[in-house]
């Protein structure tokens, strides 16, 4: 199937952006995530919040290697009957867990603004090659300047959380960017392991 873009797609990955932006100055990773239904209706935002309190009252994860921001969205909404309509957009490629996830959910389009050639699990969860699963489209990095914006987002918190090979891989993928920040030694946001 060939994905097709839709006019709200640029908008919400621009949103998912500025959430990914919120996550650093509470300590967490830059990572952002909203879910729209058919018509361009946001349902909810989500962010990482790895390194922040939970929030049970408000259906917010918090304190836990899992508290992505695509969880963040699941637990917020729990069941979501028209799933299948649904647009998960991401400021990064989603990981294992988030896209697996998003098959159970049932998730029925994914985009992100920009790959993570280490932690990503963009290239298997086009989830109709999967038995148990209906049909997900997938649509990676569709606009290059929310690409660019987003790996130099998150990129400097690549080098501090993945091994060398996992950042080596950043340096393949995006090597302007990857080079800036080994050269101005960009600081990643937080401290604690992920
Ligand atoms: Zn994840």
């Amino acid at each position: 199937m060939t994905p097709s873009l839709r006019p709200f797609d640029r908008q919400h990955l621009q949103e998912a952006l500025r959430l990914a932006r919120e996550s650093p100055r509470l300590g967490s990773s830059p990572v952002g995530a909203v879910l729209v239904d058919a018509v361009g209706e946001v349902r909810a935002r989500g962010r990482n919040r790895v390194n922040e309190a939970w929030d049970l009252g408000g259906r917010h994860l918090g304190d836990a290697s899992f508290a992505h921001a695509e969880m963040d969205i699941y637990f917020q909404l729990g069941r979501i009957p028209d799933a299948q309509d649904c647009t998960l957009y991401t400021s990064l490629e989603p990981c294992l867990m988030c896209g697996g996830a998003a098959g159970m959910v049932g998730i029925g389009r994914i985009l992100w603004a920009c790959d993570d050639p280490w932690g990503g699990s963009g290239r298997l969860i086009a989830w109709n090659e999967h038995q148990a699963f209906r049909h997900t489209e997938v649509i990676a990095c569709p606009f290059a300047d929310l690409e660019q914006e987003g790996a130099r987002l998150f990129a400097p918190e690549a080098r501090r959380a993945y091994p060398e090979e996992g950042w080596q891989k950043w340096h393949e993928r995006y090597p302007e960017i990857a080079r800036w920040v080994d050269e101005a030694d960009v600081p990643a946001p937080q401290e604690d392991e992920e």
